[in-house]
């Protein structure tokens, strides 16, 4: 019996996935070793297309659409490795819900500030403080330290 092209699809990527994965013994992160962003996301090709492992892994396990806009996250109470694909480490919501949820354990991603966002606080650095720049985006200060520094959007 013939498979669907998507399920045959998927086992592809898993097993690609899985002969590049070292697991984390003490956290339990399924860490992608093969191609990262430079932000420490694992990254891989599906149908010509290069999406993170979070990504990847939910579609994978929980049937979310590729090209949903939906967020893949890591929850912050479980994993701090932006190249983890294990399921259970993965959180999937709205960008607003996951931007509230990791500004609450004041962790941020570099995916979560947006390139025009990044650029403006730029220009606000030119006349105020570090930490009127956070007040004024409700984010931490870390956070605008590491746009500034430029380890956030670099070009
Ligand atoms: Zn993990």
């Amino acid at each position: 019996m013939r498979r669907e092209p998507e399920t045959e699809l998927k086992d592809t990527i898993h097993a690609r996935l899985q002969s590049r994965f070292e697991l984390d013994q003490v956290t339990g992160c399924w860490i992608y070793v093969g191609a990262w962003a430079d932000d420490g996301r694992g990254m891989i090709r599906v149908g010509g297309k290069k999406y993170s492992v979070a990504k990847v892994s939910a579609w994978l396990f929980e049937g979310i659409d590729l090209n949903d806009d939906c967020y893949v996250y890591h929850d912050p109470r479980r994993c701090r490795a932006p190249a983890c694909w294990n399921p259970h480490h993965l959180r999937i919501a709205d960008r607003a819900t996951a931007f509230a949820h990791l500004r609450r354990h004041g962790l941020w991603g570099n995916s979560l500030i947006d390139r025009s966002t990044a650029d403006y606080m730029r220009l606000q650095a030119t006349t105020m403080p570090e930490r009127e720049i956070a007040e004024y985006h409700d984010v931490n200060e870390r956070l605008v330290g590491s746009v500034l520094s430029r380890r956030t959007w670099a070009s």
